[in-house]
C-alpha cells in the first residue's frame, strides 16, 4: 500500500518530473538488483495474477459496468478470461521460453558455446486505452513481468473505475517494489514520457502513437504500438447474407462498437443494403428485444465527449435503424445510416461507436476506388464467395490498374492494416491474398476471432502499429534476445582462429 500511496502522490502533484524520475529510479534500482530475473519470482507473480483474477472478478465486472455499462458476459470473456488464458499460457511455457536457445554453429566455433539468452529490458512502461481497459493493461503487464521486467502501468483516465481497480488490486497481489500503477491523463503521461524507460508498450490511437514514438526516440527506447483505424466492409450478392449480417453486427455491437478492429462502414449496392437492413432488424430484435436500452447486454459510450461526438453523426444521411439516444446514460442504440455522403463527418474519422453507415456502390471496382480515394483503412472486410469476382480483382492486380490485390497491396504498402478479413472459400484465392498482401493479421471468413487464438501473434504493421503480442509473442516482446559467443583459451581453438591475425596473405583467405 505504501507504494500505491507514493504513486498516487506522484499523480496528485500533477506529474512533476522529479516524482516520476524518482519512481523510475527506484524501480530501476530494484531491477538492477536482479530480483525480477529468477524464474521463481516470475512464476509467483503469475500465480498471484491468477489469484487476483479469481478473487477480484466481481470488482472488475462492477468497474467495467460503471465505465462502459459492459455486461458480465463481455467482461468475463473479453477482459478476464482473455487475460487468464494469457497468464496460464505464460505459466505453462515460462521455463521453456526462458531457456537459452542453442543455435547451430559453424566449424570455427566447434569448441565454443553459441547461445541466445533472453534478457529482460528493465523498466517497462505500459500505457493502456479505455476501450478494453482491463485486458489491454493486464496482458502486456503480465507479459512484461513474465519476461523478468519491472513495470510502470499507466491505465486510461477515461475508464476511471477500471483504472482505480487496477491501481488498488495490482499492489495488493503483485510485487510492490517492481510493479507500479500510475494514474493520470495527458499531462501526467507527458511528464512520465520524459523519463527514460527501457521499453514502452502503447495501445491507443495512431495520433498519440506518434507522440509516444517521438518520446521514445529521445532514448532510442524500443516500442510496441498497438494502434487503430477506419475499417470498411465490402459485401456482394454472393455472400451468405444472414451469416454476414450477424458477423458484421456482432463486430459493430460488441463493446458498443468501441473496438479497434470493429467494422466501420459498409460498401455495397442499394439492393444488398435493403436486404441487409431487413435482416439486421430481425437479428437485433433477437439479440436485444424491442429496446436495446433495456437489454443488459448492450454497452454504453465511454464519456460525454465521445457521446457528443457520436450523436452528431446521427444527422448524417438518414437513419434506417436505431438513432435513439439518451444523454443521461450515454446510450446510443445500434444504428444504421443510409444515404450517407462520403464527405459527411461520419465518413472521416474512425467511428468507434455503434453506428454503421452504408455507402452505395455498384460493383467491386467502385468499392476499390472508394477505399483508394481515402485514408488507408486498418482492416478490410470482404464478404463474397464469388470466384469470378475474386478472379477479376486478382487479374486487375496483374494488369497494374485498380484491383483488389493491387489495391490491397497499395494500401498495405503505405498504411498497412491490422487485420485482413477475407470471406471466401476458394483455397487458391485465399492463398493469393495471404501471399500478396501485407497486413498485421489475416482472418478468413470471420471477424476478430483471430485475436482469440493465443498461438497467433496479434499486432499491426505500418500505420496500424509496430510489434505484436499474445501467447509466446507476448513473452518475446519483452525480452531482448542476446546473442552470446562463449569461448575459452583452448589451444586448438586459438590455432583454428589464428588466421585472422596479421600479417595477412592470400593463403589465409582460403580458410
Ligand atoms: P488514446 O491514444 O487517446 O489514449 C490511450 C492512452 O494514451 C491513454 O492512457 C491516454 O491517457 C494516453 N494519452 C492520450 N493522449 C495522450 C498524449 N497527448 N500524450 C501522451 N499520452 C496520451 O486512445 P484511446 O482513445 O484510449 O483508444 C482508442 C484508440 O485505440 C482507437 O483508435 C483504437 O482503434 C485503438 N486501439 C487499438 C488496439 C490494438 O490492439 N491495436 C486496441 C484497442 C484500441
Amino acid at each position: 500500500d505504501s507504494d500505491l500511496s507514493n504513486d498516487t502522490q506522484a499523480t496528485q502533484t500533477n506529474g512533476k518530473m522529479t516524482d516520476y524520475a524518482s519512481l523510475v529510479d527506484r524501480t530501476r534500482t530494484v531491477f538492477l538488483s536482479g530480483k525480477t530475473r529468477s524464474l521463481e519470482w516470475r512464476k509467483k507473480q503469475l500465480k498471484q495474477a491468477l489469484l487476483m483474477l479469481e478473487e477480484c472478478e466481481q470488482e472488475i465486472i462492477s468497474a467495467l459496468a460503471t465505465d462502459l455499462h459492459k455486461c458480465k458476459f463481455e467482461t468475463v470473456t473479453t477482459e478476464i478470461k482473455f487475460t487468464e488464458g494469457e497468464v496460464i499460457e505464460l505459466l505453462r511455457h515460462l521455463k521453456e521460453w526462458s531457456a537459452d536457445e542453442k543455435p547451430s554453429k559453424a566449424i570455427v566455433n566447434i569448441l565454443d558455446k553459441v547461445e541466445i539468452k533472453k534478457e529482460p529490458y528493465g523498466v517497462v512502461l505500459v500505457i493502456g486505452p479505455w476501450n478494453y481497459p482491463f485486458q489491454l493493461c493486464a496482458v502486456p503487464l503480465i507479459g512484461a513481468i513474465a519476461a523478468g521486467n519491472c513495470v510502470i502501468l499507466k491505465p486510461s483516465e477515461l475508464s476511471s473505475a477500471t483504472s482505480a481497480v487496477l491501481a488498488k488490486i495490482i499492489p495488493k497481489y503483485l510485487d510492490q517494489e517492481c510493479i507500479h500503477v500510475v494514474l493520470g491523463g495527458v499531462s501526467e503521461t507527458t511528464e512520465l514520457l520524459k523519463q527514460r524507460f527501457d521499453y514502452i508498450f502503447y495501445t491507443g490511437s495512431t495520433t498519440v502513437g506518434k507522440i509516444i514514438r517521438n518520446a521514445a526516440n529521445k532514448f532510442l527506447t524500443p516500442v510496441t504500438l498497438e494502434l487503430g483505424g477506419k475499417s470498411p466492409v465490402y459485401i456482394d450478392n454472393t455472400a451468405d447474407l444472414e451469416i454476414s449480417v450477424k458477423r458484421v453486427l456482432w463486430g459493430k455491437c460488441i463493446n458498443g462498437g468501441q473496438t479497434c478492429v470493429a467494422p466501420d462502414y459498409i460498401l455495397c449496392t442499394e439492393e444488398i443494403q435493403n436486404k441487409f437492413i431487413e435482416k439486421a432488424k430481425q437479428i437485433l430484435k433477437e439479440w436485444y428485444a424491442d429496446n436495446p436500452k433495456e437489454s443488459p447486454d448492450f454497452t454504453r459510450i465511454i464519456n460525454e465527449n465521445h457521446y457528443q461526438r457520436l450523436v452528431k453523426y446521427l444527422n448524417n444521411g438518414k437513419v434506417a435503424i436505431g438513432g435513439v439516444c439518451d444523454a443521461s446514460e450515454r446510450y446510443i442504440s445500434p444504428t444504421i445510416l443510409i444515404d450517407v455522403k462520403p464527405t459527411d463527418p461520419v465518413m472521416q474519422d474512425e467511428i468507434f461507436g455503434p453506428i454503421l453507415p452504408f455507402i452505395n456502390i455498384n460493383n467491386a471496382y467502385e468499392a476499390i476506388n472508394f477505399i483508394n480515394s481515402r485514408e488507408s483503412p486498418l482492416v478490410l472486410y470482404i464478404f463474397s464467395k464469388d470466384r469470378k469476382v475474386q478472379d477479376l480483382l486478382i487479374s486487375q492486380t496483374r494488369s497494374g490498374s485498380i484491383g483488389v490485390n493491387e489495391t490491397l497491396m497499395q494500401y498495405c504498402g503505405e498504411k498497412k492494416p491490422l487485420s485482413l478479413y477475407i470471406f471466401c472459400t476458394d483455397e487458391k484465392t485465399i492463398s493469393l491474398f495471404l501471399k500478396n498482401t501485407s497486413s498485421g493479421n489475416a482472418c478468413v471468413n470471420d471477424i476478430m476471432m483471430n485475436l482469440a487464438v493465443d498461438t497467433l501473434p496479434f499486432g499491426g504493421v505500418g500505420n496500424s502499429g509496430i510489434g505484436a503480442y499474445h501467447g509466446k509473442y507476448t513473452y518475446d516482446t519483452f525480452v531482448h534476445k542476446k546473442g552470446c559467443l562463449i569461448k575459452d583459451f583452448n589451444k586448438l581453438g586459438e590455432i583454428l582462429g589464428s588466421c585472422r591475425y596479421p600479417p595477412y596473405s592470400d593463403k589465409k583467405l582460403s580458410f
